[in-house]
């Protein structure tokens, strides 16, 4: 597939993007009716006649989930409908049984938000069209193909626990003016959705379980032009990362279409984290298509405005005033704090002082061993399987001396190996310091007699070459010996 170098898209094509994330709630049931949204069960274990669509069953809405979507709404600055109905989206697809899928079609609960992002240094407005409420589909596993996906593949097996667990999707306006750095500004909107629906406690916005989904509507629209171009719509992109390298991606494959004067087709696009391009889906259906329609099993949603009012006093501080707060409190350097957004680690550096962490030690950690492990597993840091509180809790075996940062380190990868938590991996894999002048002393003793010369020099006065000394104490002792104690025993024996 041809693309132009993005420099040069860029310089022809102004980018336009809409972004629709799909959040799964974290409701103990789900949307319409009492099954667990246990995630990871064995499958077909959570359904019953409502989220199999039985002839006959009824749906119920889930008051907690309304909460949660007023709650989403009102933090992405939303009006919220005092009336709304839900409507049937009809179509066919296995994993949905009904035939339909209970959406919010133009009465969604939450419209006309805004929110706002940064990127070196810049803050971008981020205009939110609509957020709704609907129930998720069930899952499909097309076995036998190499893809995994339905094309080659030799059967599918079909999961429904998914069926009917609570889903809100949050719809951007056209996002026009980031130019070069939208892929950039489309990371950090999702980034920053992910932040806020986790401190908002709605959902637990795991990309890789997707939980948190992005679809990344992209087109080009030549500089000067007045009218948007016609989009394509990557589905499913599940990581930050992802995200980011798609829309890259798409936009310098649209310009090479449209230089070479070809045209781009409304479609879905599938994108390959492997080979890191898009592929085509569907062409995409429009809304009348669906035969959308209120649907009669359910009556409005009309939530009084009391209880709006009394849900926006629930909200978190909203992510732009904790970027403001946390720039004051942690004293990091410009520089610092720009690699910090551009990592996406805000959130998780706050959550890691919270616990107890000075804030250059958490800096220190997510950006160096976690940023290194989430690189090579390819997840995003929240996904590299350590938690703010665990960072924390090897900071303050380092702070009281149990361990140091080189025997840190060996913390990490074993937590990261899952052998337990920090204080667990300390004492399975004998990792504590030592600072006993019983062990020490043996081992100071030992590297005496092996390096008499070293030892004539420190005896001589030149205490610089204690050096030596402790090297070689620290390598017998496989790195764990006190080294502040080992200095003092090697001046008090040699003086
Ligand atoms: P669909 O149901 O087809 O997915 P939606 O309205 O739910 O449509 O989402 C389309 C997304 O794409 C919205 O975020 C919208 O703002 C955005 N969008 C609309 N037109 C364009 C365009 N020409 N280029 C880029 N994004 C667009
Ligand atoms: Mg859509
Ligand atoms: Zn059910």
């Amino acid at each position: 597939m041809t693309v132009l170098p993005y420099e040069d898209a860029l310089a022809t094509f102004d980018p336009v993007l809409g972004l629709e994330v799909h959040v799964e709630l974290n409701t103990a049931s789900k949307m319409f009716c009492g099954c667990s949204t246990e995630f990871g069960a064995p499958p077909n274990t959570q359904t019953c006649p409502t989220c199999l669509g039985l002839p006959g069953s009824l749906p119920v809405v889930n008051a907690r989930a309304v909460e949660s979507a007023i709650r989403i709404g009102l933090a992405l600055n939303c009006s919220i409908a005092s009336w709304c109905r839900f409507a049937r989206k009809n179509y066919f697809y296995p994993d949905m049984p009904k035939n339909y899928q209970i959406s919010q079609y133009d009465e969604p609960i939450a419209f006309n938000g805004w929110t706002e992002v940064e990127v070196d240094g810049e803050t971008y407005r981020i205009d939110i069209e609509r957020a709704h409420m609907e129930e998720d589909t069930g899952k499909s596993l097309h076995v036998g193909g190499a893809t995994g996906r339905i094309h080659g593949a030799e059967y599918s097996l079909l999961d429904y626990n998914r069926c009917g667990v609570p889903l809100i999707e949050i719809v951007t306006k056209p996002i026009e003016g980031a130019g070069e750095k939208a892929p950039e500004v489309a990371r950090a909107y999702v980034t920053m959705l992910r932040d806020l629906l986790r401190a908002l406690d709605v959902s637990d916005v795991r990309m890789e379980q997707g939980s948190l989904r992005c679809d990344a509507n992209v087109s080009l629209m030549p500089k000067q032009a007045t009218e948007f171009g016609t989009r394509t719509e990557t589905k499913n992109v599940n990581s930050l990362r992802s995200v980011e390298r798609s829309i890259r991606y798409e936009i310098t494959r649209q310009a090479a279409v449209l230089t070479e004067g070809g045209t781009i087709t409304l479609e879905t696009r599938h994108w390959h984290e492997d080979t890191g391009v898009t592929t085509p889906g569907r062409s995409k259906e429009s809304a009348e298509d669906y035969r959308y329609f209120p649907e009669p099993d359910l009556v409005p949603v009309a939530p009084d405005e009391a209880w709006v009012e009394e849900l926006r006093a629930t909200l978190p501080e909203p992510p732009a005033a904790r970027l403001k707060r946390v720039s004051a409190e942690w004293g990091f350097t410009e520089l610092e704090l720009r690699d910090v957004v551009a990592a996406g680690a805000v959130d998780l550096i706050d959550r890691t002082v919270a616990a107890g962490s000075s804030a250059q030690a958490a800096r220190k950690w997510w950006l160096s061993e976690v940023a290194r492990r989430a690189n090579e597993t390819g997840v995003d840091l929240a996904d590299a399987g350590i938690t703010p509180e665990q960072v924390a809790e090897i900071q303050a075996l380092v702070d009281d001396k149990t361990i140091n940062d080189k025997l840190a380190r060996q913390v990490f990868d074993g937590v990261f190996a899952g052998e337990g938590t920090p204080a667990e991996v300390v004492t399975a894999r004998g990792l504590a310091v030592v600072s006993d002048d019983g062990a020490l002393g043996a081992a100071v003793d030992a590297a005496i007699n092996a390096n008499p010369d070293v030892a004539d020099k420190i005896k001589s006065g030149k205490v610089q070459a204690a050096g030596a000394l402790i090297g070689a104490v620290m390598k017998e002792m496989r790195g764990q010996a006190d080294a502040g104690r080992v200095r003092e025993l090697i001046l008090e024996k040699l003086s």
